[in-house]
């Protein structure tokens, strides 16, 4: 079963992907693990990685690619693989089906969790830590008793500059301009499997598994 997971940041997709990963037995591939693999293992390629990203430079497709290549030769992926974070782009796309058609492999489905960007906003901008004690809350998950007020010490929370609604509403539209040309291609090539992801954990996870029935 080889799949690739799409979704906005907060949909719910390292929940979901850690299930499925679970239930399947099948290795959950992200583009960060994979560098960080790459690069420890000291491969000519992560080496490679490893210069650009020193720089603070974007590492250029062929090396992400190759990596990618490098990882899905590996034996734990031959009764599947979950893709999370690749590819990107349609540029990637294509060139993952070239290098999974090289390896006498296919993508069987590409699961979308689609939650509206309106949804994962407050989601996405409620965590508020202690400064003093370190201590993390959720506006909506786990609020602290009083509002701005931390419960183990009184320290008035603070938000990370990552936190703050500038940041994350940025963060959205940059990944929904990028995942769009994406999603048109994967629907074009019949993969595509979109799913409502503001329901329960376990509601969409049933509508995966009801999908991946398919293929076994
Ligand atoms: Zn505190």
């Amino acid at each position: 079963m080889n799949l690739v997971l799409m979704g906005l940041p907060g949909a719910g997709k390292g929940t979901q992907a850690a299930k499925i990963v679970e239930e399947y037995q099948i290795p959950h591939i992200s583009t960060g693990d994979m560098f960080r693999a790459a690069i420890k293992g000291g491969t000519p390629l992560g080496k490679e990685a490893k210069s650009f990203m020193d720089k603070g430079e974007l590492v250029p497709d062929e090396v992400t690619i190759g990596i990618v290549r490098e990882r899905l030769s590996q034996d734990d992926t031959k009764n599947g693989f979950l893709l999370d974070g690749f590819p990107r782009t349609v540029a990637q796309a294509e060139a993952l089906e070239s290098l999974l058609k090289d390896l006498g492999k296919q993508i069987d489905h590409v699961v979308n969790i689609d939650v509206d960007a309106e949804i994962l906003v407050p989601r996405l901008t409620g965590r508020w830590i202690c400064p003093t004690c370190g201590a993390t809350y959720h506006v909506i998950f786990n609020p602290p008793k009083v509002e701005g007020i931390c419960d183990v010490d009184g320290s008035a929370l603070m938000q990370r500059e990552d936190d703050k609604e500038e940041t994350v509403r940025r963060r959205l539209d940059v990944n929904i301009e990028q995942s769009k040309p994406l999603i048109d291609f994967y629907a074009e090539k019949g993969y595509l499997r979109t799913l409502d992801g503001d329901r329960p954990i376990d509601v969409v996870y049933a509508d995966v598994k009801a999908l991946l029935g398919d293929t076994e």
